[in-house]
């Protein structure tokens, strides 16, 4: 695989290419390849302007919008590192974020800005704050691409889209950016603890982007909708990266809601999307979701989180296509497994785990021991990858680098095995591992088999403390509408003793990342 040196060059590619086809399309609106190159142009002219110049730090903190798309191709543009931020996040992890990074530019929505944004700023690096308007999704009012509801801009902060359509020239540098130059510092998504900065370089991405692309072969110009949010990894690689590759439109919907996903495939007829399996449950247990919905898609790919086998089945069954798993990390650059093109995904009959697929062609994926040593087919252990996607370590943390990346190679935190055949299963995260009366109990697998229950929405399994076993099995569901179910028996009788749940507890909804994954952590 020889992708372009970054996402700018395939950006470029893109706009020599097909300079007059769309290359975002936000609701009504469109954005094509020239327009998107020349306001990203302007945003790079206005950011250098500024004194932004290479390797310096520019956080983006918005939505799936087109804004997102001009801000980021601009700091690229004017050679800048990218941090992407969730615009969910709280003043306090945004506070970490800023500071660690010493981003010097925000740029965020103007009602981020002044809800909490402005006194947040005040005390870390940033010295600059471009904010753009926001779509209301309750109002879906006059959704054009650079017009859409706007408040007046605070006083304080420069107006993105002023500042695109400006006409700036773009900065000229003696040398582009190249392969090995880091493109994001992507905050994990914190499922796990303290957010640490991976340091994505724009050869990792563009290698994923184009592995994506020639693994899955869509026509040159499709439409790829952005399920994932484009802050995280899988959104970033395998949406925004994989498309401009393809010199694609790129859909975008501002943030994950059922219906209004729903209304945009009809409308974009999209070929393509990756999201996590929540999203996908979310679309099928959705009123409206016809099969007419998917039938414009040639790939659809969840990555990020566990697939449930019986997702597959329920999905393919009611809608037609074959969701394909993918496994990832922010650490590698999103996916170092997928499921190969002309194959499905087969299930470990043991554990009825279903593959997260077989690694790409120059990734190597090894299942370790306690001590580091390889473990024979078929043995759970450690998972760790080297590849050309595996990032070099995190920003300005030596210690946490040397402790993940011993001689390079990823070690995931995730606990998988091999089968013979190469196909790679994950079992669950290590930290995640349930003990009760000495039993190792995965969550994942308990999670699995509530997944068979027709009644079950979301589900989601974590230890318990249990004064005579140590810890228990507990699980939380979300349940379809009108379904009654007596899950602790129906676990029973497909599970041993010690791992089905002694307790299940029904709640509206489970939590869940801004990228769709269920927060285990919080339930515990
Ligand atoms: P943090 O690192 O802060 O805990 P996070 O792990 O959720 O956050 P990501 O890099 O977004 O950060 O997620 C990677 C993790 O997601 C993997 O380590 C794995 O546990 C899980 N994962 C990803 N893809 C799959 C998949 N196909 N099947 C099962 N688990 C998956």
């Amino acid at each position: 695989i020889q992708p372009p040196p970054t996402v700018v060059h395939a950006f470029r590619a893109a706009v020599a290419r097909a300079p007059e086809r769309p290359a975002l399309a936000y609701f009504d609106g469109r954005l094509t390849y020239r327009e998107t190159d020349a306001l990203s142009d302007s945003v790079a002219g206005y950011l250098a302007s500024r004194g932004v110049g290479r390797g310096d730090r520019v956080a983006i903190m918005l939505q799936n919008t087109p804004h997102f798309v001009l801000a980021l191709l601009g700091a690229w543009k004017a050679g800048a590192i990218v941090v992407p931020l969730n615009p969910m996040y709280k003043s306090g992890e945004v506070t970490h974020v800023l500071k660690d990074s010493e981003a010097t530019v925000l740029i965020c929505s103007d009602r981020a800005w002044e809800a909490y944004l402005r006194t947040t700023a005040a005390g870390s690096p940033v010295r600059v704050a471009v904010t753009a308007g926001e779509k209301d999704l309750q109002t879906r009012d006059d959704p054009r691409v650079l017009g859409f509801e706007r408040q007046a801009k605070p006083a304080d902060t420069e107006d993105l889209i002023a500042v695109a359509r400006a006409g700036h020239p773009a900065p000229r540098y003696g040398r582009d950016l190249t392969a090995t130059d880091t493109a994001l510092i992507s905050y994990t998504s914190g499922t796990s603890g303290t957010p640490k900065g991976a340091m994505n370089p724009h050869g990792a991405i563009m290698y994923n982007a184009e592995r994506q692309r020639t693994g899955h072969p869509i026509a040159e110009g499709a439409a790829y909708f952005a399920l994932a949010p484009l802050f995280h990894i899988t959104g970033m690689v395998c949406e925004l990266a994989a498309c401009v590759a393809n010199a694609g439109t790129l859909v975008l919907a501002y943030r994950f809601e059922a219906g209004v996903v729903l209304d945009a495939f009809a409308e974009h007829r999209p070929a393509y999307t990756v999201g996590p399996s929540t999203a996908f449950m979310a679309l099928a247990a959705h009123p409206d979701a016809t099969p007419d919905h998917f039938a414009s898609f040639q790939v659809i790919s969840s990555g990020g989180a566990p697939v449930p086998p019986a997702l597959v089945e329920k999905f393919r069954a009611g809608f037609g296509p074959y969701i394909r798993n993918g496994y990832g990390l922010t650490e590698c650059t999103a996916p170092c497994a997928s499921v190969p093109p002309e194959k499905e995904a087969p299930v470990d009959p043991a554990s009825g785990t279903l593959s997260v697929g077989v690694p790409g062609p120059e990734t190597i994926v090894r299942i370790l021991d306690e001590h580091g040593e390889e473990v024979p087919f078929g043995e759970h252990g450690e998972i760790a990858v080297r590849g050309p996607q595996v990032v070099p370590g995190y920003w300005r943390l030596p210690e946490a680098t040397a402790e993940t990346f011993p001689g390079g190679e990823l070690r995931t935190g995730d606990i998988g095995f091999m089968d013979p055949d190469g196909w790679l299963y994950v079992v669950d995260r290590k930290k995640d591992m349930i003990n009760a009366s000495g039993f190792k109990v995965w969550p994942r697998e308990v999670e699995d088999v509530l997944y068979t229950h027709p009644a079950v929405r979301e589900a989601a399994v974590v230890g318990v403390p249990d004064a005579y076993r140590g810890e228990t099995v507990k699980a939380y569901v979300s349940l379809r509408p009108g379904a009654p179910a007596e899950l602790a028996a129906y676990c029973a009788e497909r599970l041993a003793a010690y791992k089905y749940p002694r307790e299940v507890e029904i709640l509206p909804e489970l939590p869940k990342t801004t990228s769709g994954k269920i927060l285990r952590r919080e339930l515990r």
